[in-house]
């Protein structure tokens, strides 16, 4: 059954709970994307260059951005992928210093991670957002009713909801290309025109082959630390550091699915009548609790505020 975006707001304002949650893949089903693709960021080879950003504009045919992609000055404040850009590349300066004892510069691309067991799809009432067995996290308009759970849910707080846009508004976040892999037989825009090679695009299993061969050949070069491995229990884009994540913005996070919380809160609260409202207030208190602990942790500093 397909439910109508008028249709939905009008039974969540009576806080009905006959929404029809249609049929998803199971946990089951999810975990087999563990040897899809995925893409492995080698942090230590990034030179900030934005080519990724420019590549996945391009490709997805996303609106001129409002400072040029070779303005490097956009590094001067830290910088969040949204309703027009997928990925953004951003500058840390974790206290790291090279061989002549100058301040050296990290460089991190963040998008969707394509979450092995993605907390998004869990919360999609109608399932929009679904797992693909290729890797990709996929999302389908026709199904969207708008209720953007899924910005809620998301531990990494990807997805984007086109705001400006009244009439037909989408919730955005990368696609991992996936078109370009199923059907040409190509990398994501982004690893192909990586010039330093620090998006390695393969199979899961392979890429974290590859990242511990890397650990440990170059032990000095590497915080000991796949990322992505088991965080949130798992997820398709996979990153190695010269530095403690933390200090690069990533997220503290268990290595149990988040999407255990909210299954459990989709298919017993949601179906005792709970309004969709009371849901979305109690996962944005998640969210914010979340926040606010890694704020508190270690800072993840960056030459600038977020922008
Ligand atoms: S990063 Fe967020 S939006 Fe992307 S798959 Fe994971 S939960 Fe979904
Ligand atoms: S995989 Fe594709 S959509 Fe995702 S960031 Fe790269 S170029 Fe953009
Ligand atoms: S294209 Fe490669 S080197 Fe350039 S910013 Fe993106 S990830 Fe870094």
């Amino acid at each position: 059954m397909q439910i109508k975006r008028r249709n939905f707001f009008k039974l969540a304002a009576v806080g009905a709970g006959s929404v029809v949650i249609s049929p998803r893949p199971t946990r089951a089903e999810r975990k087999k994307a563990g040897d899809s693709f995925a893409c492995l960021v080698d942090t230590s080879r990034c030179i900030g260059c934005r080519k990724c950003e420019q590549a996945c504009n391009e490709i997805n045919n996303l609106p001129e951005p409002a400072r040029r992609f070779d303005d490097l000055t956009v590094f001067d404040s830290a910088r969040r992928p949204d309703a027009r850009r997928f990925t953004v590349v951003n500058r840390y300066h974790s206290g790291r210093i090279d061989d002549a004892g100058l301040l050296v510069a990290d460089y991190v691309k963040i998008q969707c991670m394509h979450c092995l067991d993605p907390s998004c799809a869990s919360a999609c009432v109608t399932g929009a957002l679904s797992k693909h067995d290729n890797g990709a996290v996929h999302y389908d308009v026709s199904k969207c009713i708008g209720c953007r759970y899924c910005m809620m849910a998301c531990p990494f707080e990807i997805p984007a909801y086109e705001y400006h846009n009244p009439l037909t508004p989408r919730v955005m976040k990368c696609n991992f290309c996936e078109e370009q892999f199923t059907r040409q037989h190509k990398a994501p825009a982004c690893a192909t025109i990586c010039p330093t090679e620090a998006i390695t695009f393969g199979k899961r299993t392979t890429l974290l082959q590859l990242a511990k061969k890397r650990l440990a050949k170059y032990p000095a070069r590497y915080e000991q630390h796949i990322y992505g491995e088991h965080e949130a229990g798992g997820t398709a884009w996979l990153y190695l550091a010269r530095v403690p994540f933390k200090k690069l913005g990533f997220l503290t996070l268990p290595s149990n699915p988040l999407p255990r919380l909210s299954e459990l809160i989709q298919h017993s609260l949601f179906s005792y009548l709970w309004s969709p409202a009371l849901l979305f207030a109690l996962l944005g208190g998640i969210m914010y609790r979340n926040r606010a602990k890694n704020d508190s942790g270690e800072g993840h500093k960056q030459s600038g505020g977020v922008s």
